[in-house]
């Protein structure tokens, strides 16, 4: 005779009795399950007790429940239809799952902390599910333990906002981070002026007050914003997003000089057959090693391998317009490792002029958009935002966007990223009490 109550600790389940445990002929245990008296008939969305409908139209639902020493689990149960006064006729709730779910909430829970936690195969692997089920599994524990998103916005001083994009082509979500917390606290599909408003609109009037300061790209919907909404707030620019624009212009250099050596290579003659003869020069390899120079031009110098170092010298040597582009980016650089305000002003100035002159295009058109930046630049090192906690954080929303690859729904993707990026903690089923979510409903 099995123990019920000790069946029912194991699956960690309230307000539900253990009918019957069955050992099916491939080792998984079949539990059958209903619910108590009291959470009989209440609807799935609000929990309120309604008028029963109908058994659907399967009468019975099984549920995964997390393993017992690698036996599969299920859970067998009366389904039913309930007509709700608010929602209308809604399957009802189940104490030990959520809506909508066929996995219990313990199962939910530890494949949501598992997929924070692991790698993607390592998740589908030990939960035994395909990735794309994780996906809305991540959802609805998001919104369980978000209780309340609009306590993020309280306290709010720098802040940062950022476009990424999720997929090959121009879609893009847009993430506002707490600088202070280094969270994300807002996710949102799309981006541009009218998305950025819809957080603004989320914020009390003294949540925008308290705003100082708002760093971002060089876009103008920004400016707009801060503009309208946080008139108080300081514009900022990333450091890494002039580092890039910095990037952009080096690359394009390095592109037309792998042109022109290329074409140089072409008007030598060709080689003839067989084994080259002992006076002949070896062949012109510029093009290629300018190919393969973009990691070693774009690292810092004190980054660089002994290999990639070498190359920069190489390029010193053979192509000083090149270098003088390198050494215009690493310049711009190093105008963000200023400590005070007068130092940053003095060498962005100087950056200025070493620019305007310099007679490479590429750089002379970024000297003009950096100056369009100027005060949101000196800005950002006037307030002491860091490039590295910045690109942190991007970091790991962009992780989480190549992790969410394979979801069906972009709402599971920002639930990934919520769930992995913000303050909300995941905790494995044994480590709270997590029912403080289901009371809350009804
Ligand atoms: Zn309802």
């Amino acid at each position: 005779m099995l123990n019920k109550n000790c069946i029912k600790t194991i699956l960690n389940v309230k307000y539900t009795c253990i009918d019957k445990v069955t050992m099916l002929a491939d080792t998984s245990i079949m539990i059958e399950v209903h619910a108590t008296k009291g959470e009989q008939c209440r609807c799935g969305i609000c929990g309120k007790k309604s008028k029963f409908y109908d058994n659907g139209n399967e009468g019975a639902r099984t549920w995964r429940a997390c393993d017992w020493a690698g036996h599969k689990v299920i859970l067998v149960g009366p389904s039913c239809r309930v007509n709700c006064k608010e929602h209308g006729v809604v399957t009802c709730r189940f104490p030990w799952a959520r809506h909508g779910s066929r996995f219990t909430r313990k199962f939910e829970e530890q494949t949501a902390w598992m997929a924070v936690n692991c790698s993607r195969v390592a998740v589908a692997a030990f939960m035994r599910i395909s990735w794309n089920t994780v996906g809305p599994i991540i959802e609805r524990v998001e919104k369980d333990l978000d209780i309340n998103p609009n306590a993020r916005f309280d306290n709010l001083v720098r802040i940062g906002v950022d476009e990424t994009s999720y997929r090959k082509g121009h879609k893009y979500i847009t993430t506002v981070v707490n600088h202070d917390t280094g969270n994300v606290i807002w996710v949102a599909k799309g981006h541009g002026k009218t998305i950025f408003e819809q957080f603004f609109k989320l914020l009390t009037p003294e949540q925008r007050n308290n705003i100082q300061l708002v760093s971002g790209d060089g876009a103008k919907w920004i400016d707009e914003c801060i503009k309208e909404y946080c008139p108080n707030a300081n514009r900022c620019v990333d450091p890494f997003h002039v580092i890039e624009w910095a990037m952009d212009a080096l690359d394009s250099v390095r592109v037309d000089a792998w042109r022109e050596a290329k074409a140089a290579t072409k008007e030598q003659p060709k080689a003839k057959r067989g084994r080259p003869k002992k006076d002949t020069p070896s062949k012109d390899t510029t093009a290629t090693e300018l190919k393969n120079s973009k990691m070693a031009l774009g690292k810092a110098p004190s980054n660089l391998t002994p290999n990639q170092q070498a190359k920069v010298e190489w390029i010193a040597k053979t192509d000083p317009r090149l270098y003088r582009a390198y050494k215009l980016k690493e310049s711009l650089r190093l105008v963000f490792h200023n400590d005070t305000i007068e130092d940053a002003k003095e060498a962005l100035d100087a950056w200025f002029k070493w620019a305007r002159h310099c007679r490479i295009p590429a750089f002379v058109e970024l000297q003009k958009k950096i100056n369009r930046h100027k005060q949101s630049i000196l800005n950002t090192i006037d307030y002491g935002l860091t490039n590295a906690r910045i690109e942190a954080i991007n970091n790991k929303i962009k992780l989480s966007i190549r992790m969410a690859y394979g979801f069906r729904n972009l709402d599971n993707m920002m639930a990934m990223i919520m769930l992995r990026c913000s303050d909300i903690k995941v905790q494995l089923p044994w480590e709270k009490d997590e029912w403080s979510s289901f009371f809350r409903l009804g």
